[in-house]
Formats: C-alpha cells, structure tokens, sequence
C-alpha cells in the first residue's frame, strides 16, 4: 500500500494569511455558468477537467499529493459539477467518486490516493486546500437535495451545478450552509477551553455551536458560551471565517472577553471545561504538555489559538 509522506508543516506567514480551506483560486464562473450553450460546451471541451470526490474521501495527484488530481472529464458522467475556471482558462468540474465506477475515470488501483477532507488540508497547497473544500461542499449538497423540498419531486441541476431546478413546482434550490460560531473567550490572560465527550484526555479546544433561527451571530456567541460552561461572555470580535464542509458548515472565529468565574461543563456537549493560561498554552504547542493537546492546524480553533499567543508574545 502506497503511503503518502507526512503533510508539510504550514509555515509562519502561511498561517498568518488564514485558516485551512481558505485559499481557493478560481474563477467561479458566476455569470457564464448561468449561459446553458456555454455550459455544455464545457462540458464537451477535451481540455475540461474533473477533480473526484466520495462523501467522505477526495482524490489526491501523483507524487508527493500536494495537489487534488485533476482527471480529462468523460462524456458518458451523468453530473458533472461546474466549479468555475482555472487560472489557464480550462474549465474545472466536481465528480462524484460514485457516478465514476465503472467509466474511464474509475479511481480502481488509485484508491490508495483518496484521502480524507482532514487530511488533504493538511498536506494539500492553501489553494487546494480550497479547492476541495469547495468541491466537498457542492458534492454534498448535491447527494443530500436530489429531491425538492417542497414538493418531494426529483430536482435536476441547473446553472451547471450553482443550483437545483424542480420541474414540478418550478422551485428553486439553493447551496444552503450552516453557520457555526466558535469562540475563544479571554479571562486576565486565560483562555476558556473544553473537551467533549469522547475525546481523549487533554484533547481541548475552543467552544463552538450552531446559530439558531433569529438570532445574530454575536448573540449566539453569547449563548453558546454559557449553555456550555456557564460563564458570561461579552464582546464579541469576529476575526475570521473557514469553510468547514462537513459536511456544509461555515466556520465564524470570534474572540470574546469574559469577567472569569468558575467553568462548568452542564449541557451534556462537553465532558470538562476550564481555564488554560500561556504557560500551558505555549506547552502544548511545543508538545511539551502531559495535560493539553489543542486542535489540529486545519482547524479554525487552532487558528484562533495561535493568533491569541501571538498578540500575548507581541505585548512581552
Ligand atoms: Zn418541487
């Protein structure tokens, strides 16, 4: 079985551009995808290409799989997913790893190349990274609304792939997203961290929750901070965002302040939470921690972490 070499660590200015899954470099093609002439002519150009993505794995290029694999496109796939045009001019298409069996594109003795999302963000370029993030999304959301909505008839794909068309009551579906909000609350030089349920000891990172039906995404900082550890959160700063397709959430990072207090894990999420100050922050990066192991570097936590002990190293 071939296996790839570890993912290359990110460097410092890398990092500092944003979050994994941000990178993305590719003309949507917002306006031409809606021109169904050129469209199909896409479709049939021979310099077309197709990146291959199942619901859980993406398929990685030869050699040290720091890129997505990018396959001619074959005539006989029922959908074909337009994801916009590369920097080259050649049209860039999404396929379903499913709809491929069987055809010239079938994976078949490639299958050691197909890697999970988690995986491929670590070790693909910031530009792939984004790239089959945004691909993962589209896919998903296409395996999940083949029926409508609101009439429950089968929907086709209209605008190459941007939305869903139902022939029956003439609806039309968009790719929905779930916003997430995730927060690292500050307390005179502590960060509010938790370990949920089914974690391994020490695994900790930054609280996080869905945003509920009429609610701002500050409030649902706010709330989600308290329902999951009690303490009181106030000022909320958004600083940044990453698409999370698993499988269609979008990240909200945001750093809140808190008056301190006492943490408690109480709705039944987390299994503990607490108060990390630098030292056993700084530890942990270093992997020099018995107690704390923080979240990945794909992750947006990590992110929010890593900018946290900057500005802490920038103050002395
Ligand atoms: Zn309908």
């Amino acid at each position: 079985l071939t296996r790839f070499p570890p993912p290359v660590p990110r460097s410092e200015a890398a990092a500092a551009h944003g979050p994994a899954f941000t990178g993305l470099a590719l003309d949507r093609a917002e306006q031409q995808r809606k021109d169904p002439v050129w469209a199909r002519e896409r479709r049939v150009d021979p310099s077309s290409r197709a990146v291959i993505a199942s619901q859980d794995r993406v398929l990685l290029g030869a050699g040290e799989g720091t890129e997505l694999a990018r396959r001619p496109l074959p005539g006989e796939v029922a959908e074909a997913v337009l994801l916009g045009l590369e920097a080259d001019g050649r049209a860039l298409f999404a396929l379903d790893r499913d709809a491929v069996v069987g055809t010239a594109l079938d994976v078949g003795e490639d299958e050691v190349r197909l890697v999970s999302l988690r995986d491929a963000g670590a070790r693909l370029s910031r530009s792939e990274g984004g790239l089959a993030a945004y691909a993962f999304a589209l896919l998903n959301w296409h395996r999940r609304n083949q029926f409508c909505a609101n009439c429950g008839a089968h929907t086709e794909i209209a605008e190459a792939g941007y939305t869903r068309h139902c022939p029956r009551c003439q609806a039309t579906h968009f790719p929905r997203l779930d916003p997430v909000v995730i927060m690292l609350v500050e307390h005179a030089g502590r960060v509010l961290l938790g370990r949920h349920v089914g974690w391994p000891t020490g695994r900790y990172s930054a609280l996080a929750g869905f945003v509920s039906p009429g609610e701002s995404i500050e409030a649902a900082v706010v709330r989600e901070v308290f329902e999951e550890s009690g303490i009181t959160a106030r000022d909320p700063t958004f600083v940044a965002s990453q698409p999370w397709p698993f499988p269609s959430s979008l990240m909200l990072g945001f750093h809140a302040n808190a008056d301190g207090g006492d943490p408690v894990a109480r709705d039944g999420e987390l299994a503990d939470v607490r108060w990390f100050d630098f030292a056993e922050v700084s530890a942990a990066r270093a992997e020099r921690s018995n107690t704390l192991q923080l979240p990945p570097s794909i992750a947006i936590a990590r992110f929010l972490i890593e900018r946290w002990v900057a500005g802490r190293e920038a103050e002395g």
